[in-house]
């Protein structure tokens, strides 16, 4: 069929580049700013090759000029009550509702997307990002209660979807009560200076948001400027690690948006018609230019022949051109570079053996096109399969059962989306559950909303935009705020601290008495009477605590030990000197121990209480070492054991409550946020209260579903080995819990740049956490620094926040309803 064209008129967005001269600066409170003597960026529409204007490249002052803008505003905004910063945030949603044809005809020409894509998805996803925070704006103080703002957000975008990526940057960040200074990608600079303007329109207040022009080395000097306490950032793998790297040791909060490589899967049962529709939504829209694109498409081998020829059929009907012609499916790449990258890639996978099908028919003969299509016959391993194309090409794979499906999805370093069609609800939510993505959409794709969470698993980042996970990343809890980088506090401190908590965690463990009171004698005894201790002295210096790996108890592959000195300077024990060989059979260890993921909840919370009652059993052994060890006065020891005692029924009780949500998006779907387990995590304990630290960090983590490896304080290891009695005993399956003692840095070292490790707990100093940061940029683990902080205090050590870190949220997305 034949279709006149049909372009959508320009004029307001040429008006509108005229007006301002066609060059263009930063916005920095409240201004409008294009400072001289700096290199000029042209802004090119990459559909024409015409210029459209010029943006400043920021400098290093630039910037410092932003970030201390927002520092200003910062007071005045956050103190602003929740329900007001909402007002200020439904305005800019009014108003890019209002200025909706405009924004999507400028966002259409600076990245050549469809005019038809902009105005239905790009610029009303953007205004409903900015409701729906506005909502988390207004029930701020109900919702997170204790929680709070973090300051200067520094936040860098790519060039895919412009407005949207700035909207779901600045809008949570505003709700929770931070200011930003932004960075859009230079390819794409235009949309954010009208985002600029809305925000002067709506009476945002000066200092609030600020945009700041440039390139990857403006970009650094944001994420590096001392001034910001969290970064955001959005685009490629290899920028995110640099990023990782380059504010490790900082002591600021990350969230990382990158890359992906993402499965979608036909089976035999689906409805073939609905997925050949899901291909186009999948890899064409957006020219492939996609984080969760559904590039590589596994597909059944019974159908595949059937479906491969229904998908060229398809493939030819898609209108390549004019991306202002609102009947154009696939408008044009962002630059000529993204071009070359995108014929380069294509070049090597007929290289590598790979069949290409594209549409027919010609491009358009200026502007940077390309044809959409897709490879068959590539072998999984070929650069293909493997490297992110970003452009509208996807490849297929063919696999005969579900298992293959799920390990040919998982076979990627990516973990951002997976899409899954069958019409077995049976086989599509079991491969939901094994596909290793942050987002999944059954017989769906590429739903996106500001209701559901959005972010990946493994080297596609880690933090969720959107939801309530997604407000998180921009909030901190207010005992949290004090800067807690510093070294793990030592034995000292911690017995300070503990005089505020004693009070409450008496009060508790007088409750979890009585609520185990039926099975769990020990513990009742315990708390009933808590003077029925022995008197402590100090013990002998026999004690030779060995390393803990997979159940049994291993002398360390070095065959070294150091001594344990305790608080006199006397030698209390020898405990395991642990190496980078230990690390790595203690991590074999824990990934073979999958078993425990897969264990319903409530049978991993049997195992917990066990471990809690056989803890009790043995309190005056633990009182006795705290005293003997680490010098704590006999009554601050009991306190400590009774509160290490309380936290494991604790977190007993919440491995099977911490659970998800069901999110409430704009579409027809139940999006379950489910609360999955890293896998494998490393604990790096602090010295302070030892043993209840210990317990603090191993127990959220293990309750939900994660296998630890845990690097038990250096000056204070032995109460590893009394805890592993305690694990002995407790039907802890083998690997799940293990324990390497050591120089605490350096096994940190090697934890944090272990790929298999997902996600790490750390204390200790500056340069450790450095360190660790730096070497965790290796497979971009996600990292929770733990520094000082009162463990007996019942909100700083122990809570929701442990659990969350314990987790990682995937998104489920099902047809419900008709
Ligand atoms: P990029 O990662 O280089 O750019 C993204 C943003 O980061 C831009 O604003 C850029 O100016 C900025 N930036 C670059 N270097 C920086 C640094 N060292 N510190 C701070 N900010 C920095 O992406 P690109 O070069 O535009 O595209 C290259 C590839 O990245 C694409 O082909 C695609 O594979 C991938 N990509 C992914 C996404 C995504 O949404 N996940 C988006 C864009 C590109
Ligand atoms: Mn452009």
């Amino acid at each position: 069929m034949e279709y006149g064209p049909s372009p959508e008129s320009n004029a307001d967005v040429v008006q509108w580049l005229d007006r301002h001269g066609r060059r263009f600066g930063h916005f920095i409170e409240g201004r409008f700013v294009t400072p001289d003597g700096r290199p000029a960026i042209p802004v090119r529409n990459p559909a024409t090759g015409e210029d459209l204007a010029t943006v400043v490249c920021g400098s290093a002052e630039d910037v410092d000029q932003a970030v201390r803008a927002a520092r200003k505003a910062f007071g005045a905004w956050s103190r602003l009550p929740g329900h007001e910063r909402a007002l200020h945030l439904y305005a800019i949603a009014r108003h890019i509702q209002k200025r909706s044809r405009f924004l999507a005809v400028l966002e259409t020409m600076d990245n050549g997307k469809p005019i038809r894509e902009t105005r239905d998805l790009d610029i009303p996803l953007a205004a409903r990002h900015f409701y729906h925070h506005a909502g988390w704006a207004a029930v701020l103080e109900d919702e997170f209660p204790g929680y709070g703002p973090l300051g200067v957000c520094g936040q860098v975008i790519p060039w895919n979807f412009p407005l949207l990526m700035l909207a779901w940057k600045i809008a949570p960040a505003l709700a929770a009560g931070n200011t930003v200074v932004l960075k859009p990608a230079d390819l794409t600079p235009l949309s954010a200076l009208a985002f600029a303007e809305i925000c002067q329109e709506a009476g945002l207040p000066a200092g609030v948001v600020n945009i700041v022009q440039g390139d990857g080395g403006t970009g650094a000097w944001l994420c590096g400027h001392s001034g910001v306490d969290k970064v955001a950032f959005t685009g490629s793998t290899r920028v995110g690690r640099l990023i990782r790297e380059q504010i490790a040791g900082s002591g600021k909060r990350l969230s990382l948006e990158l890359g992906g490589k993402s499965p979608f899967i036909v089976c035999e049962d689906a409805d073939l018609d609905a997925a050949v529709e899901g291909v186009v939504d999948a890899i064409w829209f957006n020219q492939g230019e996609v984080c969760c694109a559904g590039s590589r498409l596994l597909v059944q081998e019974g159908i595949a022949g059937r479906f491969y020829q229904r998908l060229r059929q398809r493939l030819d009907t898609l209108r390549v051109g004019d991306p202002l012609d609102k009947s154009t499916d696939v408008g044009a790449i962002v630059s000529a570079a993204q071009l070359q990258r995108i014929q380069g890639l294509v070049q090597q996978g007929l290289d590598e053996g790979g069949v290409l099908w594209q549409k027919a028919g010609p491009l358009p003969a200026q502007g940077h096109f390309i044809t959409p299509g897709f490879f068959t016959g590539t072998d999984a391993s070929a650069t293909v399969c493997q490297e992110e194309i970003f452009g509208p090409i996807a490849v297929s794979m063919t696999f005969r059962t579900p298992d293959e499906a799920v390990l040919l999805a998982n076979n990627t370093r990516y973990g951002l989306a997976a899409s899954i069609w069958s019409e077995n609800i049976n086989v599509a939510l079991d491969m939901a559950a094994r596909v290793k993505a942050g987002v999944v959409w059954v017989n769906a794709t590429n739903l996106l909303d500001a209701g559901a969470g959005f972010g990946g698993y493994r080297e596609s980042g880690f933090g969720r935009e959107g939801a309530r996970e997604g407000m998180y990343e921009y909030l901190a809890a207010s005992w949290e705020a004090a800067p807690d980088v510093g070294a793990g506090a030592g034995v000292d401190a911690g017995a300070d601290a503990a005089g505020a908590g004693v009070g409450a965690t008496d009060a508790g463990a007088a409750g979890a008495g009585a609520e185990i009171e039926a099975g769990a004698g020990p513990v009742a005894a315990l708390c009933a009477a808590p003077a029925g201790l022995a008197p402590m002295a100090g013990p002998a210096v026999d004690r030779t605590a060995k390393l803990y790996i997979h159940g049994r108890q291993v002398r360390p592959d070095g065959g070294h030990y150091y001594s344990v000195l305790g608080p006199q300077g006397q030698v209390v024990g020898q405990a395991g000197l642990g190496n980078r060989k230990d690390i790595r059979n203690a991590v074999e260890a824990a990934a073979k121990a999958g078993g425990w993921s897969a264990m319903a909840a409530p049978a991993r919370a049997q195992v917990l209480y066990f471990l809690g009652e056989n803890l009790a059993a043995r309190s005056e052994d633990f009182a006795r070492r705290l005293v003997g060890d680490a010098g704590a006065s006999p009554d601050r020891a009991r306190e400590e054991v009774r509160a290490a005692i309380r936290r494991t029924f604790y977190y007993a009780a919440q491995a099977d409550k911490f659970d998800g949500a069901v999110h409430a998006t704009h579409s027809r779907h139940v999006t379950l946020a489910m609360h999955e387990a890293y896998g494998v995590m490393g604990l790096v304990c602090p010295q302070a209260a030892p043993l209840l630290s210990l317990v603090s960090l191993i127990l959220p983590a293990i309750a939900m579903g994660n296998r630890v490896v845990a690097v038990p304080s250096a000056a204070l290891p032995l109460f590893a080995m009394d805890f592993y009695q305690v694990l002995d005993t407790s039907d802890v399956p083998p690997g799940v819990v293990n324990l390497v003692t050591g120089d605490g840095a350096s096994l940190a070292g090697t934890l944090a740049g272990h790929a298999e490790v997902s996600a790490l707990w750390y204390a200790g100093s500056a340069a450790d956490c450095a360190l660790v940061e730096r070497a965790a940029a290796g497979n971009l683990k996600a990292c929770w620094a733990v520094g000082s902080r009162d463990w007996l205090d019942l909100q700083q050590g122990q809570g929701r926040a442990y659990l969350r870190h314990a987790v990682q949220v995937k998104n489920i997305w099902i047809p419900y309803g008709a």
